[in-house]
């Protein structure tokens, strides 16, 4: 008998894989900084160390499986019914968890390109068709074109705002006349990971949205703005039709009681959280504006990190930073990702960035 080893899905081998920010290696000569994954570089509140610390003595449970604390405290945050609250292990497990909701093979999920990279990975694993709607020039969603790309197949379109990696939001008029005029069998996912870094004028009501349309999924996390990304809790808001269809595809048991009691203590300890979000905010004002000033072309980021679209261009500023201590997130010839860290990360970045503007007039 011939071998040929276990027989898979040949169409995996297609699948890009997710990549992952990179850590900076370790050295010697200079602190050395993360700042390739949009994570908080705060350390974890006192209060919410001890919430883990107290649920640690009980990890030989199994945790609740329906989290019911964090669901109430997330319902009444927002004042929705529990019923419309699903959690999952990060908020990306519940994109994931959507798609096998909705979709299957044949079937075609869409977003705006370039946008988040899991999409097209769980599209993909969904054996469904990615449809990805290049962005406007200035980096936002182009929902004329989205609306035009609509097919009888259409199962999920994702709404990324502020949009990953290039920090736009989505006009929050055009979102509510797009919303109106997809077909509402349709699930439309808000992705708002990032909206706690929107001033509150500029947001979209996507709590009103939802409550108004039953094919509307809102999209939150803990891993940004909380700072709980290496604790993987992330949830939905939606009418019960979508809610019961991701609370009977998530991973059993999949957040764990530690998670739990985290978000719970960081929703209590919001106020103090969200001081530090208004201090990134400013910070990636004045990081945004330097550049600016330096000649470097970016629109304005509505999020923790900032985009520079410098196209073949970006391997120069990568390498110049990588040989700084400053691991980033490069998209080979399109671009670079960069988070806004400590004030001595953003400062290293703005000096570098200046030295490689100054040698390399091509960047202007
Ligand atoms: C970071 C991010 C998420 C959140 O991922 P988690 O799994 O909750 O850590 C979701 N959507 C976008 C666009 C993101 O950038």
């Amino acid at each position: 008998m011939i071998n040929n080893g276990p027989r898979l899905r040949p169409d995996l081998e297609a699948l890009p894989s997710y990549k992952a920010g990179q850590r900076p290696a370790p050295r010697s000569d200079i602190t050395t900084f993360k700042i390739s994954s949009n994570e908080s570089h705060f350390a974890p509140l006192a209060s919410v160390q001890d919430a883990i610390v107290a649920a640690a003595t009980d990890i030989n449970r199994y945790p609740d499986p329906f989290s019911s604390e964090l669901v109430a405290a997330i319902a009444q945050h927002f004042e929705v019914p529990a019923e419309h609250i699903a959690l999952g292990t990060g908020s990306v497990a519940l994109c994931g968890q959507i798609i096998q909701s909705a979709a299957g093979p044949g079937d075609e999920i869409m977003y705006a390109w370039r946008s988040f990279e899991s999409y097209p990975i769980w599209t993909g694993i969904a054996g469904a068709q990615s449809i990805q709607i290049p962005l406007k020039p200035d980096e936002s969603h182009d929902l004329d074109a989205m609306l035009q790309a609509i097919t009888p197949e259409t199962r999920v379109i994702f709404v990324c705002s502020p949009n990953n990696p290039t920090g736009q939001i989505v006009d929050s008029v055009e979102l509510e006349h797009f919303i109106a005029a997809v077909p509402s069998e349709i699930v439309i996912v808000l992705d708002e990971a990032y909206i706690e870094y929107v001033p509150p004028e500029k947001r979209s009501d996507s709590i009103r949205l939802y409550r108004e349309n039953s094919n509307v999924v809102v999209l939150r996390t803990f891993s940004k703005a909380y700072g709980l990304a290496g604790l993987r809790v992330g949830f939905t808001i939606s009418q019960e039709p979508i809610t019961n269809a991701l609370r009977k595809t998530a991973l059993p048991f999949g957040v764990s009681s530690i998670a739990q009691a985290a978000a719970i203590a960081s929703i209590n300890a919001e106020s103090e959280l969200f001081e530090r979000v208004s201090w990134v905010t400013k910070e990636r004002n004045r990081v945004a504006s330097e550049l600016t000033a330096m000649g470097y072309q970016l629109n304005p980021s509505f999020a923790n990190f900032v985009w520079l679209r410098l196209g073949t261009h970006s391997d120069v500023l990568h390498q110049a930073l990588e040989q700084s201590g400053l691991s980033v997130r490069p998209f080979p010839g399109e671009g670079l990702r960069i988070s806004i860290g400590e004030t001595e990360a953003n400062d290293r970045f703005i000096e570098v960035a200046r030295q490689v503007a100054s040698e390399s007039g091509a960047l202007r």
